[in-house]
């Protein structure tokens, strides 16, 4: 059962990108006005997320929401602009260099195409073992038996271990990645949209993988995807991002059955379920705003068919609507 101490936790992170480095001179020329300062682009903006140990939280949202900065963000991969990352309670930035390190390794993240995570010149035991040995997680002597236990829980042949990747199919990869991942002893894997590009048989076998290794290894999951459907099969709780912001978080016993925010709304009203394919299957209207000039106030205004004055002018803040389920929306409490 999950504990109540959050394992790993996001407070107010943003993050920005900048459109273009300026050079030498192009940031002289800024500093005297000449230029505009290039532009900012809030991919993540002021989010809090927290998740128990032993959970699978999944973040769903449309392409550009932010959902895979912050996941990179989770597991390291990406800094924060502001903003704190806990693990274990512990602020990652205020821990010693080495134990930072040891901290990051905590958090792993498997990737969507497993392949260009892979060096196409080491054999998979270099690829899944050689960072556990630089940890001290296994040394010469056992490096092999090491390398195979990984190999083993992720569903593979220890055999293959001499190959190389162009050898093996999409869903070996992605088990590649996921020994890999394994062999530093995490305690949190986050996975962005780690079955998106396998065939849909291949899909629910890495899923169920996923699923046995939580059994096994007690290990907590960010889940990143645009698939409602396994998120709703797989995950405890669900988090909805829109335009780099945290619309509506619940449990998904309780989001599925009882969406409050309008986007959440409109995204399940898109899951293709088998029985209402033909007749339920509604895009949501409009194009998703770009996160340069994102909408003033809620940024789902535009789109929104109950948006109203206040909407386009004060950015609701996320609150309580149910025990569990928090909403941003300004309809759950009018003025
Ligand atoms: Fe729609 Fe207004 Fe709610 Fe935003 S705050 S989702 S625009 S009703």
């Amino acid at each position: 059962m999950p504990s109540d101490i959050p394992l790993i936790e996001l407070r107010q992170v943003s993050k920005e990108f900048s459109s273009g480095q300026p050079g030498i001179a192009g940031r002289a020329l800024q500093r005297l006005g000449l230029v505009r300062p290039a532009a900012l682009t809030r991919a993540v903006d002021s989010v809090d997320l927290s998740i128990r140990r032993g959970e699978v939280v999944g973040l769903v949202g449309e392409s550009g929401c932010g959902k895979s900065t912050l996941g990179r963000i989770a597991a390291g991969l990406n800094s924060a602009t502001r903003g704190q990352v806990r693990l274990d309670g512990q602020v990652l930035d205020e821990l010693p260099s080495a134990q930072r390190q040891a901290a990051r390794l905590k958090v792993q993240m498997i990737f969507q195409d497993p392949y260009s995570s892979l060096n196409p010149r080491l054999r998979i035991d270099r690829i899944v073992g050689e960072g556990a040995r630089l940890q001290g997680l296994t040394d010469r002597a056992g490096f092999d038996d090491y390398v195979s236990t990984q190999l083993q829980r992720a569903g593979l042949d220890p055999a293959l271990r001499l190959r190389y990747p162009h050898q093996f199919s999409g869903g070996q990869r992605q088990r590649i990645g996921i020994a890999r991942a394994l062999a530093v002893q995490p305690d949190v894997l986050v996975c962005d949209e780690s079955v998106a590009a396998l065939d849909v048989s291949i899909q629910a076998q890495i899923l169920n993988l996923f699923m046995d290794l939580r059994e096994q290894l007690g290990l907590t999951y960010l889940f990143i995807s645009h698939d409602l459907g396994v998120v709703e099969h797989l995950c405890d709780r669900v988090v909805v991002m829109y335009l780099g912001r945290v619309v509506e978080q619940a449990s998904v016993d309780d989001l599925f059955a009882r969406p409050n925010h309008p986007y959440t709304q409109a995204l399940l009203a898109q899951i293709p379920r088998f029985e209402l394919r033909r007749s339920q299957y509604a895009p949501i209207e409009g194009e998703m705003p770009s996160p340069l000039a994102p909408p003033s106030g809620c940024h789902f205004h535009p789109r929104c068919p109950y948006a109203s004055a206040r909407c386009r002018e004060q950015a609701p803040p996320l609150q309580k609507v149910a025990p569990g389920h928090f909403s941003a929306c300004h309809l759950n409490h009018p003025v």
